[in-house]
């Protein structure tokens, strides 16, 4: 078998339920593949060759006694956020360069239950701030699509190894769009839940109101396999939520796209820097889903222009709460030879830190602080309930809303745009961090660079189902989520 990792995860399934291959046969392929691209690709930080080709073992003994579940065997491929019980967790951080878990993260411990196969921890931007995954004290991750462009981020990795065939899915965290951003640039479906669908223990805190966990994949279906073993409520994480889980799986026929009302903020259309490839493909695409019977209703989101400096209050701020943790006392990167405690935490701090990470740490402390916490602080989080407010006013005349994930492809690595240029590239993911609500990217056609292009669908809280569903339909009548960058073909 030399294609097995052309297959879909239900085809993966099939193939391991009717003995056509073993997880063994599967996990040894992705390991060649790996070692064989991903020195151009750069996108895991550590394989785990090992203890995946045991877990393969253990997948196929349970198969032959007849204990398996569905993805029993499936290798996947981890954000290097999520906890790893002894394996290294960097978070893409020299501050963690040297840290292993005692304890798995709730979606790793849930994928191991499910029989997953961990075949690594893959590159992230430092602590998911940013959007190229460049920020990694590790290195850049390249775009399989054009090795000499970023896959996005903080997801990046995530992202690029789905893409270039280096694993069939992965797990990703989004604060403000790093789950739907990297697949929009890597022409992938990606899902970020709603806020409190996925459990959050042990992941590595970025600004914990915003933080929730999603599948990375090729398509919607994909996604739904994946989401049916991260999504539930946990007892460890207070903000989890206590409410039936979906099967993803089932009902990803289970919306109508025939009359699904698709609301077309008309704010997002008129965005300053929204490419024009990317404003036709994502135009081109709501127009099929008009032909399948969908109704494109224009409405307003009046806060738009809201969104940036909100999110880069807020978020900022929690990550600098989140991040006092990192002392160089209790784990983590300690400088060499201290003079006094004092030395210690500002060089453990300043050496261990990157600068993204830094200035977010000084935004936020600065917004925290007394005096200012009025001004800034508190009155962003007033900003973000009437963001929020503006959502729900706009679901009760439409189901789904419509907008793309990025308003331009992916860019050129080192192109060194501003912090304030960067931050613009959010706008159209960041809210619905702040809102909690889900939303989903899925790739609909590419630029003139030929790189990809994705629509953003939002929907209103709880309605995983309905946006997986959604896309799936899309992805039954059309094909852009089965094309595949020249790394994944060149190396089939
Ligand atoms: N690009 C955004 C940021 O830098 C979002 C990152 C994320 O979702 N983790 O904060």
């Amino acid at each position: 078998m030399t294609d097995l990792h052309r297959l879909s995860i239900r085809e993966l399934t099939e193939g391991l339920a009717n003995a056509k291959f073993s997880s063994r046969e599967l996990t040894e392929h992705y390991l060649k593949r790996i070692e064989k691209v991903d020195a151009q690709v750069k996108s895991y930080v550590t394989v785990t060759a090992e203890q995946a080709l045991a877990q393969a073992d253990a997948a196929d003994a349970l198969r032959q006694a007849g204990g398996a579940g569905v993805l029993t065997g499936v290798p996947i491929a981890h954000k290097d956020i999520f906890c790893t019980q002894g394996i290294k967790t960097t978070a893409g951080s020299k501050m963690l360069d040297n840290f292993i878990s005692p304890y798995d993260a709730t979606v790793v411990a849930k994928g191991k239950a499910a029989g997953l196969v961990t075949l690594g921890k893959v590159n992230m931007d430092e602590f998911a701030m940013g959007s190229t995954s460049e920020s990694s004290y590790f290195g850049a991750t390249k775009n399989p699509w054009a090795l000499d462009h970023v896959p996005g981020g903080s997801s990046g990795g995530s992202a690029a190894v789905v893409a270039a065939d280096l694993a069939p899915f992965a797990t990703g965290t989004d604060t403000g769009g790093s789950i739907r951003q990297p697949a929009s640039f890597c022409g992938l479906t990606g899902l970020k839940p709603t806020y409190g669908r996925v459990s959050r223990y042990g992941i590595i805190a970025y600004a914990s109101s915003l933080d929730q966990a999603g599948p990375m994949a090729r398509s919607a279906e994909d996604c739904a396999y994946l989401m049916n073993v991260m999504a539930g409520h946990d007892a460890k994480d207070s903000t989890s939520m206590d409410k039936d889980v979906d099967d993803y799986v089932a009902n990803l026929n289970g919306t109508s796209v025939k009359g699904l009302r698709i609301g077309i903020p008309k704010q997002y259309f008129n965005v300053e820097g929204l490419d024009a490839d990317v404003k036709a493909r994502v135009e081109e695409s709501l127009k099929k889903l008009e032909e399948m019977g969908a109704t494109l209703v224009e409405i307003d989101l009046n806060m738009t222009e809201a969104y940036v400096p909100t999110y880069y209050l807020i978020a900022p701020a929690e990550a600098s709460s989140n991040l006092s943790r990192y002392d160089g006392v209790r784990y983590g990167y300690r400088c060499e030879e201290p003079k006094d405690l004092l030395d210690l935490y500002k060089r453990s701090r300043s050496e261990g830190f990157g600068a993204e990470v830094q200035r977010r740490i000084l935004i936020g402390t600065y917004a925290l602080s007394a005096g200012y916490y009025d001004a800034y602080y508190v009155k962003a989080q007033k900003v973000r309930r009437l963001i929020q407010q503006d959502f729900l006013k706009a679901f009760e005349s439409v189901d789904v809303i419509a907008a793309p994930s990025a308003p331009t492809t992916a860019y050129r690595i080192g192109a060194n745009l501003s912090p304030v240029e960067m931050y613009l590239g959010d706008i159209y993911t960041i809210a619905v961090n702040l809102a909690g609500l889900p939303a989903i990217n899925a790739p609909v056609g590419f630029d003139k660079d030929n790189l990809p292009v994705g629509l953003q669908l939002i929907g209103n809280y709880w309605s995983e189902s309905q946006l997986l569903s959604v896309v799936h339909q899309y992805q039954q009548a059309t094909d852009w989520h089965t094309k595949r960058a020249a790394i994944a073909e060149e190396n089939a």
